[in-house]
């Protein structure tokens, strides 16, 4: 092959809670013409349908039974609209619902539970049978795709995160405070790390991206030069 041709890829992006990286996966897939997958967003989505059919609990048990059933007769896709991707739960645009402090305080509980872990894994396997995919979220490139072609594992301090995440979800209209966001950021990179199932770890051949001080213009530049490296790798 012409060691200068792009050859189509799948680009795994992990890291932590708010740290920038569906943003910046987004548009790096925008630039490149790839499909992107929010592996988030898949478990916000079936968190929702936990919550929705009181399979949760507000001390937090879930029933496990009851969620994967449901969970195998549940369609989650995404859909390309005006507004951008959009989740959807059963044919339903439930993005914005998906993204509420609520689903945040609940959705390291459900992530944890192999059962659906394995259920997602699957799904997500589909969607990098073609390559030409950016997905990102936890254990993209340890789990889902271990022989992914570029690895990048975005990290900040929980602080920066937090920050980042109340200014985006005020700017939403919902009423937060900066302390109640990052108490949740830090509950769910402490949920993320120690869970048994695949757990949130740098996979040894990632490339680690501290973006504290990088705007996005920087960070976008900077991804757009890795995957160009990894797609005209031999
Ligand atoms: O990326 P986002 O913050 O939307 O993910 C929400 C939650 O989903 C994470 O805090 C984590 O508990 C879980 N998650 C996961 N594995 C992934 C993606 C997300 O466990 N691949």
């Amino acid at each position: 092959m012409n060691s200068k041709e792009l050859k189509p890829i799948i680009i795994a992006i992990d890291g932590y809670s708010s740290s920038g990286k569906s943003s910046m996966a987004k548009a790096l897939a925008g630039k490149i013409g790839y499909r992107y997958v929010d592996t988030g967003a898949m478990y916000r989505a079936v968190t929702l349908l936990a919550m929705r059919g009181g399979l949760i609990s507000g001390n937090g048990t879930v029933d496990e039974a009851g969620l994967v059933a449901a969970l195998a007769d549940a369609n989650i896709d995404f859909a390309v609209g005006a507004e951008g991707q959009r989740t959807m739960l059963n044919g339903e645009d439930v993005e914005r619902e998906i993204r509420s402090m609520e689903v945040s305080a609940n959705v390291s509980t459900i992530s944890a539970i192999p059962a659906v872990r394995r259920d997602l894994v699957e799904r997500q396997r589909i969607y990098g049978e073609q390559k030409g995919i950016v997905m990102d979220g936890r254990d993209i490139g340890t789990t889902v795709f271990p022989g992914a072609e570029l690895k990048i594992f975005v990290n900040a301090p929980a602080e920066v995160r937090a920050e980042r995440r109340f200014k985006e979800l005020t700017a939403k209209g919902e009423t937060v405070t900066y302390e109640e966001v990052l108490e949740n950021v830090r509950y769910r990179d402490m949920i993320d790390t120690t869970r048994a199932e695949s757990p949130l770890r740098r996979a040894d051949d990632a490339i680690c991206l501290d973006n504290s001080n990088m705007t996005i213009a920087e960070q976008d530049a900077w991804l757009i030069a890795r995957y160009e490296e990894a797609a005209r790798r031999d």
